[in-house]
């Protein structure tokens, strides 16, 4: 398909998965798509949000239309619980890579030698830089996102775009700083055009992001949209069905919230995602930023 077309047929497969229209979104994650783009935000501002979270939204939009945040998502928790514990098979199912698959004394180090100039999917052909991840070995909160896009992709790190810069300013509204946490992404090198990485890509580079979990065995895992999340959690469901509820990931607690770039595009979900990180410092014993 032209690129162009792709990449519009992409664009309402992802307001498809917003919707959580399943069948649209394991078709897309088969055959491949494309992720938002960072460039489509809207102007509207979250309510309820910590304002440390407002500025990146508030950058000029090409964005047509505002998707509203999914019905599910302003359920009350417990309603919340009840529905999606049942949708949600991780924890009851088998994982390809459980726990006792650890590679003893795994180093950062080794995975990155072990990865090495990869060649292994064909995300390889257009990188260029493998972005393996930033911050702390030791923190007690990763976040894992999707994919390099392309300003990642030319720095070699993730998250320094757009999306990348509402998610430090996420992280210093929690009161930590970019480099107290660890950030990284399920697939390490860049989809083309930011499409959604496809599920070979994924099966081939997840074992790495496995791997640096088990390095750092986090307190918290916060999945960042539906890549992450179904990927670590190993589901199909819609991401609004099981947001902001706790998992078992490895012995880390995992909490799946929506993508800093879903942000741009719907700023009214902020507020939804500022309640999840809330979620997260209170289990690690974080007080929000000063306003
Ligand atoms: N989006 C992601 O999921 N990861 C990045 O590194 C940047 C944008």
């Amino acid at each position: 398909m032209e690129s162009d077309k792709r990449a519009r047929v992409e664009a309402w497969l992802r307001y498809g998965a917003d919707l959580e229209l399943g069948p649209y979104y394991r078709n897309r994650v088969a055959t491949g798509s494309t992720p938002p783009s960072n460039a489509d935000a809207t102007s509207q501002t979250g309510e309820l949000a910590h304002p440390a979270m407002s500025a990146a939204a508030r950058a000029p939009s090409a964005a047509s239309s505002v998707v509203p945040p999914p019905a599910t998502a302003s359920l009350p928790i417990a309603a919340a619980s009840s529905r999606s514990s049942a949708a949600v098979p991780f924890a009851q199912a088998p994982s390809l890579f459980e726990a006792g698959d650890r590679i003893k004394d795994d180093t950062f180090q080794l995975i990155r030698e072990t990865i090495g100039d990869c060649t292994r999917c064909k995300l390889h052909k257009a990188r260029t830089n493998i972005v393996f991840g930033v911050g702390s070995m030791k923190a007690e909160l990763v976040f894992v996102g999707e994919g390099p896009g392309h300003d990642e992709d030319i720095k070699g790190e993730p998250f320094v775009g757009r999306a990348g810069k509402l998610l430090t300013q996420m992280i210093e509204a929690m009161g930590l700083r970019r480099e107290d946490v660890y950030i990284c992404n399920v697939v390490k090198c860049r989809p083309p055009e930011n499409r959604l990485p496809e599920k070979d890509e994924i099966t081939t580079c997840s074992p790495f992001l496995f791997r640096q979990i088990d390095v750092i065995r986090p307190k918290v895992i916060c999945a960042l949209g539906s890549c992450a999340s179904q990927t670590l959690l190993q589901t199909t469901q819609g991401i609004s069905r099981f947001r902001g509820e706790w998992f078992d990931f490895r012995g880390s607690k995992l909490i799946a919230t929506y993508h800093p770039a879903y942000l741009l595009r719907n700023p009214s979900a902020k507020s939804e995602v500022w309640k999840d990180l809330q979620k997260v410092m209170g289990v690690l014993g974080l007080q929000p930023k000063r306003k």
